[in-house]
């Protein structure tokens, strides 16, 4: 167990400074005032069970130095093991909570995930009191979790990131599993009114996930920054002089021969000129990867016969997709990354040379948290349109966050996006994701009509502003706080 160090290093006097943001820092505060004082004297301690990577390690951070500046005693603690079996097994959880595998789990995996609570709830027992609240999120830590609010009398809250809107037999084998693990807890977040199972009903809470608009991932970058970006990660070829330095550690592409390279070889992505669309995420199947590359290859592969059409077809001709994803080492609570990672490279290569040529396949090292972030940032603003083609999805940050750069998104009808994304409003839903010929169509007429995605992305933008944002997200979780500590 890791109880992580956090440096400040903004303030909500920083954030209230930008005029578009004000009033929200505003409200803010005004609930602070109101319920802060109700907290008084307890420690609010996160826990999750991954430093970096993916969409909760993305927002805790950010949340505890807020809720410290409000004036609360907050914490975080990211828990492990030395059991990969363990991870193995969470994982299966995830999957199986969205539908996927095999729902039969046996005796001996509860074993485990009890022997690894155990060990964990042991670790954080000595930095907790019965005053104190603890906040898990997700199912790693929900046993130790569990196993506390027992014995210290603590008060608990589950922050749960997934879910399924349907009831399939995995789903509910897994729910099954979790079940005596989470009853004990006083109160459980989700991010969808249609994941709260029946047990928990009547005691949990919806608050959206949110994103930081001042962070490395979500600040504006001005074109010279951007390319500047691109060059230190080795995105970009150029003797251009640039501000910074070249980053340590460089983004590498995987190449025709199935080995990875440097990210500007065989030749130029043309992120700063050509249409780029861009998905990036974990490495996991459910983000829909392949039937995207599928459904890329069609588009391409259709161009209209019209005269008329003569700028689409050129549009079609030289646009790429780039999916990029962290570097698989480097995601500890992952371990089904690497293997879909080489799922895509072994299918990669059996794609004709001019769909490899046009489908860039990118990972991005993860050493340097500010580095990732800020190539993740740059990608999605060269992006004409950020696609997110997830078969399930918690929520969604990904598109989130392109949402906030005013770049369209390509979404899907799984719940997560659906719940940020109006089709036709702020962005596209595919109605299947593992449709080709549906998402081909829909880049299609998403690519013919510029117009059209422009003013998907302002309107994208702005509900990013006053539905997303870290503020909104944390007025929530202090109403929460101050209801579960009355209680
Ligand atoms: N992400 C990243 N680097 C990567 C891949 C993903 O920083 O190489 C971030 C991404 O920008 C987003 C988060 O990981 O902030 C993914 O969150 P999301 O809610 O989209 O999905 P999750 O991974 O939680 O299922």
């Amino acid at each position: 167990m890791n109880l992580m160090q956090l440096r400040k290093t903004i303030s909500l006097d920083d954030y209230a400074s930008f005029a578009h943001l004000t009033r929200a820092v505003q409200e803010l505060r005004a609930e602070a005032k109101m319920l802060v004082p109700r907290l008084k004297g307890r420690r609010v301690l996160m826990v999750n069970s991954t430093a970096q990577g993916g969409g909760v390690a993305e927002m805790i951070p950010m949340q505890i130095l807020l809720l410290r500046e409000l004036g609360l005693n907050a914490n975080w603690a990211v828990i492990g093991s030395d059991k990969p079996e363990f991870f193995k097994l969470t994982k299966r959880l995830h999957n199986l909570i969205h539908g996927e595998g095999d729902p039969h789990l046996s005796a001996a995996d509860k074993a485990l995930y009890d022997e690894v609570s155990r060990q964990n709830a042991d670790q954080l027992r000595p930095h907790l009191k019965p005053e104190d609240v603890l906040i898990t999120h997700d199912p790693q830590p929900l046993g130790a979790g569990a196993l506390l609010r027992k014995e210290i009398k603590l008060r608990a809250v589950w922050r749960c990131h997934i879910g399924l809107d349907e009831h399939p037999a995995a789903t509910r084998a897994a729910w099954m599993f979790l079940k005596p693990y989470a009853e004990p807890f006083d109160h459980a977040v989700f991010s969808a009114p249609e994941y709260i199972p029946d047990f928990l009903a009547g005691r949990a809470t919806l608050i959206h996930p949110a994103i930081d608009p001042l962070s490395h991932k979500n600040r504006e970058l001005h074109p010279h920054k951007l390319a500047g970006i691109l060059s230190n990660s080795g995105m970009t070829e150029s003797d251009a002089p640039v501000l910074t330095s070249p980053f340590p550690a460089k983004v590498q592409r995987l190449q025709p021969d199935g080995s990875f390279g440097p990210a500007n070889q065989p030749d130029e992505i043309g992120l700063l000129y050509r249409p780029v669309i861009t998905q990036v995420s974990r490495w996991d199947r459910l983000k829909g990867f392949r039937p995207l590359m599928d459904g890329f290859a069609r588009f391409k592969g259709c161009p209209s016969g019209s005269p008329n059409h003569a700028r689409h077809n050129r549009r079609r001709e030289i646009v790429r997709l780039v999916l990029a994803g962290p570097d698989p080492q480097s995601i500890k609570d992952d371990p089904e990354g690497r293997e879909v990672l080489e799922e895509l490279r072994q299918y990669y290569l059996t794609l004709p040379a001019a769909c490899q040529r046009d489908i860039v396949l990118l990972t991005l090292p993860m050493e340097s948290r500010k580095h990732n972030a800020l190539m993740v940032n740059a990608l999605q603003r060269c992006s004409v349109v950020v696609a997110q083609n997830s078969l399930r999805e918690g929520f969604g940050l990904t598109a989130t966050e392109a949402m906030w750069k005013a770049v369209p998104v390509l979404g899907t009808s799984a719940c997560g996006l659906r719940q940020q994304i109006r089709d036709g409003v702020d962005g596209r839903l595919v109605n299947d994701p593992n449709n080709p010929d549906e998402i081909a169509s829909v880049l299609d007429e998403m690519l013919q009509r510029p117009q059209e995605l422009e003013r998907c992305g302002r309107n994208a933008q702005l509900r990013v502003h006053s539905e997303f944002l870290i503020f909104t997200q944390l007025s929530r979780w202090l109403r929460l706080l101050a209801k579960v500590v009355s209680c």
